[in-house]
């Protein structure tokens, strides 16, 4: 775009950042978006009066300190300088600001300055940035709610497809719908036989679309490393927090975060080095 990698590169992490900042609060309000819509359908169908109207949306109300309410001003919403400038607290009752925030619109910053320095200020740098937002707020988002809203898998897994059918990213259009087909119906096969044996659910159909999207961003043959890695990944987080205690209520942990941090390292790493990786 201005000729100098490093230059397109610094300014796609600058942008990086800012859509970290609206990742936020997709993270945060997205969830709530549609529980609310679910109540309302709930309600419709048993006849019952609709829910008060939306309490969010991803424009309005303007964000507020969860504990105090203080409006928060566009110059306390500066991605990273205004958590540091305010020392990681709220500039009128002193709560705590989560560390996350400044942590997601780092790493937002950091995978788009990596997309456009590796790929240049090109269509395929721009869809590996649109792939990194996108996965970045799921894997949260299933962190926080275990859910894995179809609003982002399913853009997701098109628009793998259609990177695949322009040849941006190296994966022909047959290896990416193969790849979405074997991705889907491999954790569903895996979901079915495990509730068979156990009578439990271990994952959603959430993690399906998730992996079927991966599995049309990188080819059908990425399918093992991705899921090798992110079961590794998994099971590194879970002995971790058996560990400090850190597992929740009933000690479920989603699948999500992992197949999207596996997602990540393939991006980054390329899907065959993840094998050698880890030692295969
Ligand atoms: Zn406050």
């Amino acid at each position: 775009m201005f000729g100098s990698p490093m230059i397109d590169a610094g300014l796609a992490g600058v942008f990086g950042l800012l859509v970290g900042s609206f990742l936020n609060v997709v993270i945060y309000r997205l969830p709530q978006m549609l529980e609310h819509q679910w109540a309302a359908e709930c309600a419709e169908l048993a006849g019952k009066p609709a829910p008060e109207g939306p309490p969010v949306n991803l424009v309005r109300p303007r964000s507020r300190c969860r504990q105090c309410g203080h409006l928060i001003r566009w110059y306390e919403n500066v991605p990273v300088l205004s958590y540091l400038a305010l020392r990681g607290k709220c500039s009128a009752c002193a709560a705590p600001i989560g560390l996350r925030y400044p942590l997601v619109e780092l790493g937002t910053g950091a995978l788009f300055a990596f997309s456009v320095w590796h790929w240049g200020a090109t269509p395929a740098g721009l869809a590996w940035c649109g792939f990194s937002a996108a996965i970045v707020a799921l894997a949260l988002i299933d962190w926080d709610t275990t859910l894995l809203p179809d609003d982002i898998t399913l853009p997701l897994l098109w628009a793998g497809l259609i990177v695949a059918a322009l040849r941006w990213n190296g994966v022909t259009l047959p290896q990416s719908l193969w790849g979405a087909v074997a991705g889907y119906l491999s954790l569903w096969l895996v979901y079915k036989s495990f509730k068979l044996l156990t009578g439990k659910e271990g994952m959603g159909y959430g993690d399906f679309k998730l992996f079927a999207a991966l599995g049309a961003w990188f080819g059908w043959q990425a399918l093992v490393p991705i899921i090798l890695m992110a079961s590794v990944i998994g099971a590194v987080v879970g002995i971790a927090m058996k560990f400090t205690s850190g597992l929740r209520e009933g000690g479920y942990v989603p699948f999500g975060p992992f197949l999207a941090g596996a997602g990540l390292t393939a991006m980054v790493f390329g899907p065959a080095s993840i094998l050698g990786a880890i030692g295969l």
